[in-house]
C-alpha cells in the first residue's frame, strides 16, 4: 500500500481587534494554494462552550453555515465553500465545547485512568486530534485552520498552545504560521501606526508561536518603511509581511496575495514544490464586479436587518446571481415588522424591488409581516424566491388567500390549530432537546420535470442543505393544488414537499431547502440564477 503522505499545516491567527477579515484572509490563502494544484482542506476553532454553532444567535454572531453532511457550523466556513469552490464536512468546525464534552466524558467513563485530567496536555491532545482528523481526511496537501478570536483573549489558549505544539510534532517545516493584524490610521498625524500590531506578535511569541507572515490589514496604504519597521520588531521577514488594503470586494484578495507573490513565500516556507497559477477564473470574476453594471433591486424581507452577517451565504448567492446575469446587486433590507406596521419607507421599497426574497427564519415574530410581502409579489407578478422559512409562509399566504383556509399557519407559532399547513411530522414529535434536532444537511429532492425549477436546475435531480425542524402538511396538499399550486419537488419518496410553485406567475418559487450555501461566486448558484433573470425580464 502506498504510504499516505502527511499534509502540512497553516494556522491563522488574529490580532490587535476582531472582525479583520481573518476568515476572508485564510479563505483567500486556501484559494491561492489550490490555483497552485495543492489539494486544500480547512478548518475553524471557534472559542465559545457552545458544543455546536446551532444554538448561537444568527442576530449576534451571523449565519449558521450548514454542511452536507449536516454540520451546524460557523458562517466562516462559507467564506471557505466559496473561496475553495469546495464542499466541507462538519468536522471542519469545531467549538470548545464539544472539545471539553468529549473529555469531560472520557473522564467520566475512566478513560484517564484516575489521572489529573488538565488543558495541557489533555484538552490539547483532543484540539490537536481534530486538527489532525480533518486534515487527513482526504488526500490533501494543506491543512489550513483558523482560530477563532483574538491572541490574548482568555478563552483561546488551548488552541493556541495546541497549534504551537504542532510544529514540534509534525516538524517545523510542515506547520506554518500566519498572524493578521490591524495597523489603525491616526488622523491628527496622518499616520498608519504598526504599534498595536507589534504588540500582537510580541503576545504570540511569548505563548512560543513565531509567526511566519504577517498580513497587515488596514484602511489606508502604508509604505515600504513601515513594513521594514515592522519586520524588525515582529521578527518577520519584510517579504512575508503583506499590507493588505480594504477593498470593494472581498474576491480580490486572492488576487492581491499572488499579486505579491504570498503563494510562492507559503510555498517556500512549507518546502512544497511550485506547480504554476493555471485559473484564470478568478480574474475574469473581479474584472466583472468591477465592471459598470446597471442595479438590480431586490427586497429581502427578514427579521434581523441589523446585522448584515445574519444572512452571508444568502447575500453572496444575490450577489453572484446578479453577476451572472450582468446586474449589480442592490440589496434593500426589509425588516418585516415594519411591512407588517404599514410603514411607507418599507413599503415604498417593497414596491421598487423588481424581486422579492424571505430568507430562513425561526419563531412567529415578524411572519404575518412576510406573509404580506409574499401576497404582494403574487398579487403584482413580482418574482418571488422563498427559502426554508420562505417557502413555508408561501404556503400559507396561497392556503389562506387562494385556497381559503382562512386560518392557515404553522404548528410552530400556534401548536392547537386545526389548520397547521405547516407541522411537524409525527416521528419527530418526541425530540425536545433545542441542539440538533432538525433535519439538517443535503437531501435528495426530485423535481417536476413541468416545473421553473427544474428548468432552471436543467435536471430533476438535485441535493440541497436542509435546517429545519417543520414540514409541509400533506394533508393540504391536494387542495393547495387544486387551487393552482404546484409541488414541484418532493423527497425521492414522495413523502416530504421540498418545492412549490405557482406556474400561472411569472416566476415564484418557494424551497424547504437552503440553496444559497451551495452558490458559489464563480458560476452563481442555478435557482438564484434563474430569480435574478425572471427579476430583470
Ligand atoms: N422555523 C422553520 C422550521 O424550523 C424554518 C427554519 C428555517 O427557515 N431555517 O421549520
Amino acid at each position: 500500500m502506498k504510504k499516505r503522505k502527511a499534509p502540512k499545516y497553516i494556522f491563522v491567527t488574529g490580532g490587535v481587534l476582531s472582525g479583520l477579515g481573518k476568515g476572508i484572509t485564510a479563505a483567500s490563502i486556501g484559494n491561492i494554494l489550490k490555483d497552485r494544484g495543492l489539494k486544500v482542506n480547512m478548518q475553524k476553532f471557534d472559542q465559545y462552550i457552545n458544543v455546536d454553532s446551532g444554538t448561537l444567535n444568527p442576530a449576534e454572531h451571523g449565519e449558521v453555515f450548514v454542511t452536507d453532511d449536516g454540520g451546524e457550523t460557523d458562517l466562516d466556513l462559507g467564506h471557505y465553500e466559496r473561496f475553495l469552490t469546495q464542499n466541507l464536512t462538519g468536522d471542519s468546525s469545531v467549538m470548545t465545547g464539544e472539545i471539553y464534552l468529549d473529555v469531560i466524558n472520557r473522564e467520566r467513563r475512566g478513560e484517564y485512568l484516575g489521572k489529573t485530567v488538565q488543558v495541557i496536555p489533555h484538552v490539547t491532545e483532543e484540539v490537536k486530534y481534530r486538527a489532525r482528523k480533518a486534515a487527513t481526511s482526504g488526500d490533501f496537501d494543506v491543512h489550513i485552520v483558523e482560530i477563532g478570536g483574538t491572541v490574548g483573549d482568555n478563552e483561546g489558549f488551548h488552541f493556541l498552545e495546541a497549534a504551537r505544539q504542532m510544529a514540534l510534532d509534525e516538524g517545523r517545516e510542515n506547520v506554518l504560521y500566519v498572524h493578521v493584524v490591524f495597523l489603525p490610521y491616526l488622523k491628527a498625524s496622518d499616520e498608519v501606526k504598526t504599534k498595536p500590531a507589534q504588540n500582537s506578535v510580541r503576545e504570540l511569541r511569548s505563548i512560543g508561536i513565531q509567526p511566519d507572515i504577517l498580513i497587515a490589514r488596514t484602511d489606508h496604504a502604508i509604505d515600504a518603511d513601515a513594513v521594514r519597521k515592522m519586520s524588525l520588531y515582529t521578527n518577520v521577514e519584510e517579504k512575508a509581511i503583506l499590507p493588505l488594503v480594504t477593498v470593494k470586494s472581498v474576491y480580490e484578495v486572492p488576487l492581491i496575495m499572488e499579486e505579491k507573490k504570498l503563494d510562492d513565500v507559503i510555498m517556500g516556507k512549507l518546502k512544497m514544490k511550485n506547480g504554476s497559477r493555471k485559473d484564470a477564473s478568478w480574474q475574469k470574476l473581479i474584472q466583472n464586479i468591477h465592471r459598470e453594471k446597471p442595479k438590480m433591486p431586490i427586497a429581502m424581507v427578514g427579521k434581523y436587518t441589523t446585522m448584515l452577517d445574519t444572512y452571508a451565504s444568502l447575500v453572496e448567492a444575490l450577489k453572484a446571481a446578479c453577476w451572472q446575469n450582468g446586474y449589480d446587486l442592490e440589496l434593500h433590507w426589509i425588516d418585516a415588522e415594519k411591512i407588517e406596521k404599514k410603514d411607507k419607507e418599507a413599503w415604498d421599497a417593497l414596491k421598487n424591488a423588481k424581486g422579492v426574497v424571505v430568507p430562513g427564519g425561526f419563531g412567529v415574530r415578524g411572519t404575518e409581516g412576510k406573509i404580506d410581502a409574499i401576497e404582494f409579489a403574487r398579487k403584482n407578478n413580482i418574482p418571488y424566491l422563498g427559502l426554508c422559512l420562505g417557502m413555508q409562509l408561501a404556503a400559507i399566504e396561497f392556503a389562506r388567500n387562494v385556497a381559503g383556509v382562512n386560518q392557515a399557519t404553522s404548528e410552530e407559532f400556534d401548536e392547537d390549530s386545526k389548520a397547521c399547513v405547516i407541522h411537524i411530522m409525527d416521528d419527530q414529535k418526541t425530540i425536545t432537546e433545542k441542539g440538533g434536532t432538525m433535519r439538517l444537511g443535503g437531501w435528495d429532492c426530485v423535481l417536476d420535470p413541468k416545473s421553473r425549477i427544474a428548468k432552471a436546475y436543467g435536471t430533476k435531480k438535485i441535493r440541497e442543505r436542509h435546517r429545519h425542524r417543520y414540514e409541509f402538511n400533506n394533508d393540504f396538499r391536494e387542495k393547495l393544488e387544486s387551487k393552482g399550486m404546484m409541488i414541484a419537488g418532493t423527497t425521492p419518496d414522495g413523502r416530504l414537499v421540498e418545492v412549490v410553485e405557482i406556474p400561472s406567475h411569472k416566476w415564484f418559487v418557494a424551497v424547504q431547502f437552503h440553496p444559497e450555501f451551495t452558490s458559489r461566486p464563480l458560476t452563481g448558484h442555478p435557482l438564484f440564477n434563474a430569480f435574478i433573470k425572471a427579476a430583470g425580464e
